[in-house]
């Protein structure tokens, strides 16, 4: 029987599953499993779309359908939590299990302490998350710096600390510390991140830790919720999954992985927040002089819920038809959000304008946090 905290490998005892997996399948075959015994009515994951940069939110009833979700789509920079609430909205009795990474749980729970969903109807298949890269820079990258035509990618990963492509005719990995420091590499708010295990979401699920011969043919699977233990339990009980132990080195070498990217994620917030500290609002006005007022900010925000209609449209920060927008108008949104931004990046990565957003706004909740946590206590997690 799992219990809370326990940690196993697990892989697809179907063969198909288990090759189109990431890892081992784990995922695929548990939100089968779950979906085909009646534990939720639908799920919600991943799958390609147009080609590997084009990451595609899909809802699944069917299934035989849910292997079509296999693997991971590193340049999927998009968040869950609110296409969540919309269909739990539209569904007013229906459970989902979705596939999420650390940021779509911090969007989750940040929706639930708004009464906005409900956490009981969810079964949440976490993903560890080194960070996503936009797909935009990712095609740059790869012909910019790996020389090769993006469109001749059919493989990407992030493996060892290296971006991986392969190609028609061969493969090639560079450093990502490398391609970061010029400015290539994974987004900003995934550097600056430290939530890369979702351990609130019911199991989470990763690479780091499956060495030997289970390497990159089994998912290291750490059990952080009942729900969780109970659907790995009755899986592995269907035959749909298979466990093994994890050998002590294994962890060993997890947990080792783990605080190697918390410490570059701390060296990132050095790095980022020290460079803004000399001239935080000055900059703020500057960037956000260049704003057109497309919203896109507010109708991405997880937690810019339910202040964004008091921000938009005719109301005291906006005036129609002017742009850019009082500079208040940003200002108000920082301290709407600044207790609870979760650094998803999605404003600044969809800021038509390229505005660092999330920059702004990350920095200002860290400050913040530092400033009264001994008095507010700490979010469940740390984003
Ligand atoms: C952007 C990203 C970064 C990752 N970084 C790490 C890491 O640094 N360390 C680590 O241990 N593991 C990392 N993982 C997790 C790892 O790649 C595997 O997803 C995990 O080990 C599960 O393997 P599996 O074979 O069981 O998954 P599969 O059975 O192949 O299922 C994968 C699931 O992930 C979903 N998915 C694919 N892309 C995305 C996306 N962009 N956002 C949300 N869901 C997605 C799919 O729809 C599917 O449900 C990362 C995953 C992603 C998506």
């Amino acid at each position: 029987m799992a219990a809370i905290g326990d940690t196993f490998y697990a892989w697809a005892a179907d063969a198909d599953v288990l090759k189109k997996g990431e890892c081992g399948g784990a995922i695929t075959a548990l939100q089968q499993y779950a979906l085909k015994s009646g534990m939720v009515d639908a799920v919600l994951a991943i799958r390609k779309g147009a080609d590997l940069y084009d990451a595609v939110p899909t809802l699944i009833t069917d299934p035989a359908e849910i292997a079509q979700t296999a693997g991971s789509l590193h340049c999927g920079t998009l968040l869950l939590s609110k296409v969540v609430k919309d269909y739990l909205d539209a569904n007013k009795t229906a459970r989902l299990g979705v596939t999420v990474k650390g940021c779509d749980t911090m969007g989750l729970i940040e929706l639930a302490r708004r009464d906005a969903v409900d956490m009981d109807r969810l079964l949440l298949l976490g993903v560890n998350c080194g960070g996503s890269v936009s797909p935009i820079l990712a095609r740059k990258m790869i012909r910019e710096k790996f020389e090769v035509d993006p469109d001749q990618v059919h493989k990407e990963e992030i493996d060892k600390g290296q971006f991986i492509i392969e190609y028609e005719g061969g493969h090639k990995g560079i450093k990502i510390d490398d391609l970061e420091d010029e400015g290539y590499g994974r987004r900003s708010n995934c550097r600056r991140c430290l939530y890369k295990v979702p351990r609130q979401a019911d199991l989470a699920c990763g690479n780091w830790g499956v060495i030997g011969e289970k390497a990159g043919n089994a998912t290291f699977v750490e059990v952080c919720s009942e729900k969780g233990a109970n659907l790995l339990d009755a899986a592995v009980a269907a035959g749909a999954v298979k466990t093994g132990a994890v050998p002590a080195k294994a962890l060993e070498i997890r947990g080792k992985v783990e605080g190697a990217m918390l410490g570059l994620g701390n060296k990132w917030r050095k790095k980022n927040f020290e460079a803004l500290a000399s001239d935080l609002w000055g900059t703020i006005a500057r960037e956000t002089g260049r704003c057109i007022k497309c919203y896109s900010c507010i109708e991405n925000c997880p937690v810019c819920f339910p202040v964004a209609e008091e921000l938009k449209g005719n109301s005291r920060m906006i005036t129609s038809g002017e742009v850019p927008p009082n500079p208040m108008f940003h200002l108000r949104r920082f301290a709407h959000i600044s207790d609870s931004c979760i650094n998803c990046g999605q404003c600044e990565e969809l800021c038509p304008m390229d505005i660092p957003l999330a920059l702004f706004s990350h920095a200002i909740r860290t400050e913040g946090d530092s400033a009264f946590e001994s008095k507010l206590g700490k979010a469940p997690y740390t984003n």
